[in-house]
């Protein structure tokens, strides 16, 4: 049972992690740095969006890691997708759908009980969307995650 291959080194390999997020940092060749794991670590523990502050708090009361340090990180994250940001809130998430690079993110936000949802909307379903930002607009998007708001199932009624 026993079979932790951890186990022989200390400090930032004490931290444990979901290999998953391990495979994806250093798919986008960044270090498993003790800080970067810490923050996901956080990260999975909430379901709704965190502040970069409550993030902060929530960090430097066990760990001393500086603001700057902190905030290069989630913009760093945010780069390769790993999370995302919920507005108004700004807000920061955990990526729902981190294995699938097959489609476009899209975050649903009821506006009346205020959860969300992230839902992966398949990319030949956004094709048209896509061509005509370009047809028209002449405008050629990239940002894989939109939010849309709305109402939820409960809140339909
Ligand atoms: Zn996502
Ligand atoms: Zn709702």
């Amino acid at each position: 049972m026993n079979s932790d291959p951890s186990s022989r080194s200390l400090d930032t390999e004490e931290i444990k992690l979901d290999p998953k997020y391990e495979k994806i940092l250093k798919e986008h060749h960044l270090r498993v740095t003790k800080p970067r794991k810490l923050l996901i670590q956080c990260l999975i523990k909430h379901e709704s969006p965190q502040s970069a502050r409550a993030l902060m708090k929530e960090l430097d009361s066990q760990n001393d890691i500086d603001q700057v340090t902190i905030y290069r990180i989630l913009d760093t994250f945010l780069e390769i997708g790993l999370i995302h940001q919920v507005f108004p809130s700004g807000g920061y998430l955990l990526c729902d759908h981190i294995k699938c690079h097959h489609g476009i993110h899209v975050m649903l936000r009821c506006i009346n009980c205020q959860t969300h949802r992230e839902v992966e909307i398949p990319k030949d379903v956004f094709a048209p969307f896509e061509w005509y930002l370009k047809q028209s607009h002449q405008f050629e998007p990239h940002h894989h995650l939109f939010q849309i708001d709305g109402h939820c199932e409960n809140c339909q009624s």
